[in-house]
């Protein structure tokens, strides 16, 4: 009833007052931040009001000219990718400290532009960010080729070369992680950057930009673009100067952006794109962790997780029991202001993706799937929606089908492992997946039979630096962090000289 929800309506109400100022709002280009060219700002919004938090400056083509012009040069003539790499490393750690630094204004900043809770904020993603740094500091000294005795008449060496200025677009869901997965390992291996933020979500990257500048960066190996789409953004994926793209987002914008750098300069593309991940609960389960796990899986982040696990499939022995408690763990889900301690969902992105949330759960509705609870707005203001579920879920519904991209779970239930792979792998999607069981037995078959690139085993959403991440399908391709990543962004060079009367190969 209303009541659960007094919290949020008063905070939709009266929005706590975030506790930082906006200090920048214009590109980073060459070290210094401008105007765009064509003196155009767009605004960035509050999800908790859709009012206005900031006007910043609307890059497109040209702009994307100036930030690869300036990338190249500080990739040419630029000490970055030639300097001794622990003084990157140095660099990239200075950078670290900065960020723990200030990371309450960050956090803050980021939950302001978001609608994530600023605890997740502040206690998960800060902390996270600056771990990833570390993590690609590290590695920053040690990449190196290698030699082989190849014929025997000739010693090749095989160096691994910064491949130049990479192209990075990120979407608008963890502004700051994806900002960091992208800028880790890319200027740890000596590359430079042209980076376009999400038009939702411009305010935290610029911010970390400066802070990268105050580390020693030198200028031009980090520009910062903010704008739209189709404007700035396919600029960059079609820029015959930029020598590698990174993409996070939709799966269709993934095509187009692979299309645009087809039709430039074949420049490769990694991919990271959207999912419909199964979260799979067999009869030997713990019960209640596996509730608990399955609603963090879908509803962490306002279900805004393109790994969120989006379809639970629970066997039918324990599915009433999964089900009732399922639905009073989402009735008990506190949604208010973000800024508000205790509250654990904030309000959804944008009015676009709030209007389409509510689509999908009127089509789980008119498609005859239970609605156990949920499924309306909170509030007059703000995109604020109420945690939603769904039982008696069928495979070819849109819900168990579609990306929803919010707090709306939908319960399936599966009779034995065979078939709950079958139908988990039915899917153009292949992100992630998660497992509850006792069983090691059950384990290994589910993680082996699962098509996915990552598979949760009795956990979900662990994100550590050190684990590689990407899809199998139409999820993407290539992996970001750990070891895999630093591959998207070397060039693999072979020298190859004769061997006079080698004593050895
Ligand atoms: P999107 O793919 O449109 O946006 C992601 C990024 O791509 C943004 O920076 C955007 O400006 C840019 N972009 C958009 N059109 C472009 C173009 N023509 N050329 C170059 N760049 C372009 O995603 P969205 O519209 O913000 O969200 C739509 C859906 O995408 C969501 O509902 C969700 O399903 C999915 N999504 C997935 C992720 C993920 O992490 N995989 C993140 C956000 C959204």
């Amino acid at each position: 009833g209303m009541n659960r929800f007094s919290t949020a309506t008063a905070a939709v109400e009266e929005p706590i007052s975030p506790p930082v100022q906006i200090n920048y709002t214009k590109l980073l280009i060459n070290g210094q931040f401008v105007d765009s060219a064509s003196g155009k700002t767009f605004p960035t919004l509050d999800p908790r009001t859709g009012e206005v938090i900031a006007h910043v400056a609307e890059g497109d083509t040209e702009d994307i000219n100036r930030a690869v012009s300036a990338a190249r040069k500080a990739f040419d003539e630029g000490p970055w990718p030639k300097m001794p790499a622990y003084e990157r490393a140095r660099v990239l750690l200075r950078f670290a400290d900065l960020v723990e630094k200030h990371s309450d204004e960050l956090a803050a900043l980021e939950t302001w532009d978001n609608g994530k809770t600023y605890e997740q904020a502040a206690k998960a993603e800060l902390p996270t960010f600056v771990r990833i740094f570390h993590y690609y500091a590290g590695w920053a000294d040690k990449i190196h080729g290698l030699t082989v005795p190849a014929d025997g008449a000739h010693h090749v060496q095989i160096l691994h070369e910064p491949i130049g200025v990479a192209g990075q677009i990120i979407p608008w869901n963890f502004p700051l992680l994806m900002f960091a997965w992208k800028i880790g390992p890319a200027l740890a291996t000596g590359n430079t950057v042209v980076l376009k933020t999400a038009e939702q979500t411009p305010l935290t990257a610029l911010y970390v930009a400066k802070l990268f500048h105050e580390a020693g960066l030198p200028p031009g190996v980090l520009n910062v673009i903010s704008g739209y789409g189709p404007t700035a953004g396919a600029a960059l994926a079609s820029h015959m100067d930029v020598d590698k793209l990174a993409f996070t987002g939709s799966t269709d914008t993934g095509k187009i952006v692979l299309e645009l750098a087809a039709k430039s300069n074949l420049k490769p593309v990694t991919l990271e794109l959207g999912g419909k991940s199964p979260f799979i609960v067999c009869e030997d389960a713990d019960i209640d962790k596996a509730v608990e796990e399955a609603h963090f899986a879908l509803f962490f982040n306002q279900g805004q997780c393109c790994c969120a696990g989006s379809r639970t499939f629970v066997h039918e022995r324990v599915y009433d029991e999964f089900l009732e408690k399922a639905k009073a763990r989402a009735l008990r889900r506190t949604v208010g202001d973000p800024f508000r301690k205790g509250v654990e969902q904030g309000p959804q992105i944008d009015s676009e993706q709030f209007d389409k949330v509510l689509r999908y759960i009127r089509s789980g509705v008119d498609s005859n799937a239970t609605l156990e609870c949920g499924g309306e707005r909170i509030g007059s203001k703000g995109f604020f929606i109420q945690p939603t579920v769904f039982s008696n879920v069928q495979d070819n519904m849109l819900i168990a089908k579609d990306e929803i991209f919010g707090p709306v779970q939908s319960i399936l239930k599966f009779k034995d492992l065979d078939e709950v792979i079958r139908r988990a792998n039915a899917t153009r999607y292949g992100l992630a997946a998660g497992v509850y069981t006792k069983n090691i037995d059950t384990a290994n078959t589910l993680s082996r039979g699962l098509r996915a690139g990552t598979v949760w085993i009795n956990c979900f959403d662990v994100f550590d630096a050190a684990i590689p991440f990407g899809g199998y399908k139409m999820s993407g391709h290539g992996r970001e962090k750990g070891f895999y990543s630093l591959q998207n962004y070397l060039q693999v060079k072979a020298v190859v000289t004769p061997l006079k009367n080698p004593a050895w190969l």
